[in-house]
């Protein structure tokens, strides 16, 4: 279940990655978003503030303005009120407005007007007698509204100066109360053109002096008859006082903000707007570069990000099929009759296979942690300990060896293993790991096979094979080191009538006994006693001259007569044998062969028999036929 959960766990580590990284990018646009949004708005609330102050001081100045040309109107209305009727008070108050003309300032004339509309005085330079006003709004408002108050009119043409003015007037009375006529005071509307123009609202801002109705008096552009005394599209609500407006004029791509701030004393407003795009032109630009860069920044980040979720994805499949492999591996080992064992770089055991417990007795876990070498026979150690040397040493990557294990039930095994050094990606040895096979039965066969290659099976001593090749081998030693190489062959007597007589078993048994004899006599471990074939037997003896290889025969002979083996058909009436000894230097007698010593022997032998059997005869010695028991002599 564990590996299981692991798998799902991890399978899921790239899209929680994933859902991660969307959620952090996701995270810095919004937050940077509403950033910008937040700088946006603020971008626009102080031009709001701004547009604020600007209105409401420019209110207060055409207040001021208003103010001073009022003062002057009710001065004129009063005067003329005063003096109405009175001779000269015309020319008195013509007198009065001519020198008032210096210190008008921002207001353009004074006029004041009779009740037909004729000029009756005015600041200005102009013949009077050439201008009637009746026509004006003003006049006819005045004239037919019996209201005293002040009045604002829409922006006119001078008929004096021709230029736009704005129109302040009021209605003076005869004493009587009927209408004596109309005092009007002017403005430029260019003065206010002109000085709104100071004021920043941007190329397409606009700064509108209104009145009251919605009609605009003067602008910050340069005065157009279109505009002049049209009330503007946006409907501007009189409560409150001063306020925001945001709409959109028609023809143009963006919004404005405007404000507003109606004066307190006069039915009039101002009102400044701006364009919302140049408003924000500067905070566009810099958001625009703010976001650039941080869209590259994400953008860069979702590229590490998926480059790394990449990586992700591959290394979960490189770990998957890493498992998978090291699950095969354990599959493998622990299925495995071998035993598998992970050997540390302090040659200790970090891993074996369960096999352990079936081929040395011993629960894995009893031998984690434990040197890789102490179940090994002491006399294999050396041995193992070189190999592990050598694969550090980087001499090779694989070795075999077969040694000896001690089990847990003391007893003993043969075992075979390959060890191989394995090595991390850089190359580095981390380890070893060894596949151990129990091959004692192997080695028991393997001995037996040998023995049954080498040895008689009736005898027990060597059989002819063996003799053959250790009769060449000790050829070429006595050649080499220029010694001497004797030669005994035996063959029993009249061994056919033995068998005849006491069965094939018998005779087998005889054999054997005679075998046991030769062994015995034969005491040198260099001696090898050989069953030659049948019942003849052939020792052969490294080192030895002439007179050792006959007293070893004599002794033979002696030791069979001492067994006394009954043989009744024989001469001696025990089991005797009849032996030919030869004896060879090959160092010195360079033409010789080995046959040739068999030969000399076989020769001696026959001699010993013809000689009368039940004797020893050595090559080269005199044979005394046919009966003699002295040593005879036959050609070497
Ligand atoms: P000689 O004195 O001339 O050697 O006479 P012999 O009878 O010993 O010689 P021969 O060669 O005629 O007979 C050898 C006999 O040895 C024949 C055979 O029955 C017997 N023999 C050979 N090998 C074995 C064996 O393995 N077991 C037994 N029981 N008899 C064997
Ligand atoms: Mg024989
Ligand atoms: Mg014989």
């Amino acid at each position: 279940m564990d590996v299981v959960a692991t798998k799902v766990d991890r399978s899921r580590l790239p899209v929680w990655a994933a859902g991660v990284l969307t959620l952090v990018c996701g995270a810095i646009l919004a937050f940077s978003g509403w950033s910008e949004w937040a700088s946006r708005n603020a971008e626009m609330h102080n031009a709001e503030i701004d547009l604020g102050n600007l209105a409401r001081s420019l209110t207060q100045h055409v207040e001021d303005t208003v103010e001073l040309a009022d003062s002057l109107l009710r001065g004129v209305v009063t005067a003329l009120e005063t003096d109405d009727g009175k001779p000269g008070a015309i020319t008195r108050l013509q007198t009065i407005l001519k020198s008032r003309k210096p210190g008008l300032g921002r207001i353009r004339g004074i006029f004041a007007y009779g009740e037909n509309g004729d000029w009756l005085a005015t600041t200005e330079d102009v013949t009077l007698t050439n201008y009637n006003n009746s026509d004006r709004d003003y006049f006819v408002h005045h004239r037919t509204s019996a209201d005293r108050s002040l009045l604002i009119g829409r922006p006119v043409q001078s008929k004096s100066g021709g230029q736009w003015v704005i129109t302040l007037s009021r209605r003076w009375n005869h004493a009587d109360g009927r209408f004596g006529g109309v005092v009007l005071a002017t403005i430029d509307v260019a003065y206010f053109a002109q000085y709104y123009r100071q004021f920043d609202v941007g190329p397409h801002g606009t700064i509108s002096l209104m009145s009251r109705d919605g009609a605009v008096l003067a602008d910050n552009a340069e005065p157009d008859p279109k505009s002049l005394g049209r009330p503007v599209d946006e409907a501007i609500p009189y409560h409150p006082a001063s306020g925001v407006l945001s709409f959109r004029r028609s023809g143009e791509i963006s919004g404005r903000i405007g404000f507003y701030q109606h004066a307190q004393r006069y039915p009039f407003l101002v009102l400044a707007t701006r364009l919302e795009a140049e408003v924000l032109t500067s905070w566009r630009r810099g958001a625009f570069v703010r976001l650039a860069v941080l869209v590259s920044l994400v953008a860069l980040v979702i590229a590490i990000g998926i480059f790394l979720v990449k990586q992700l994805l591959q290394r979960q499949q490189l770990a998957s099929a890493l498992a998978a492999k090291e699950e095969n591996f354990r599959l493998l080992a622990e299925g495995s009759s071998d035993i598998v064992t992970r050997i540390e770089l302090d040659e200790c055991i970090g891993y074996v296979s369960p096999s352990t417990s079936r081929v040395l007795g011993w629960h894995p876990s009893q031998l984690l942690g434990k040197r890789a070498i102490s179940g090994v026979n002491p006399l294999d150690r050396p041995q193992l300990q070189e190999i592990l040397d050598q694969l550090r040493k980087g001499a090779a990557d694989e070795a075999r060896a077969t040694y000896r294990m001690r089990r847990r039930d003391k007893s003993e095994i043969w075992v075979e293993a390959t060890i191989r050094a394995t090595r991390r990606p850089d190359g580095e040895l981390d380890g070893f790991v060894a596949v151990t096979r129990d091959v004692t039965q192997q080695k028991t066969l393997q001995g037996r096979l040998e023995t049954l290659a080498i040895e008689d099976g009736l005898t027990g001593l060597a059989n002819r094979r063996r003799f053959d090749e250790r009769l060449l081998e000790e050829w070429g030693r006595a050649y080499r080191e220029r010694t001497s190489l004797a030669l005994l062959m035996i063959d029993i007597d009249h061994f056919k009538a033995y068998n005849d007589t006491y069965g094939h078993p018998a005779g087998d048994e005889c054999l054997h006994t005679v075998a046991g004899i030769l062994a015995d006599e034969a005491q040198r471990s260099s001696d090898l006693v050989a069953r030659y074939g049948g019942e003849e037997f052939a020792i052969l003896l490294p080192n030895t001259d002439a007179v050792g290889c006959a007293r070893l025969g004599e002794r033979i002979r002696r030791a069979l007569h001492a067994a006394g083996l009954v043989h009744e058909h024989n001469v001696a009436g025990i089991v005797t044998a009849s032996l030919g000894g030869a004896v060879c230097r090959p160092g010195f007698e360079r033409s010789a062969g080995p046959a040739s010593l068999i030969e000399a022997a076989d020769r001696a032998l026959y001699a010993a028999k013809d000689g009368g059997r039940d004797r020893l005869v050595m090559a080269g010695e005199v044979v005394d036929l046919p009966s003699s028991r002295a040593p005879a002599t036959v050609p070497a």
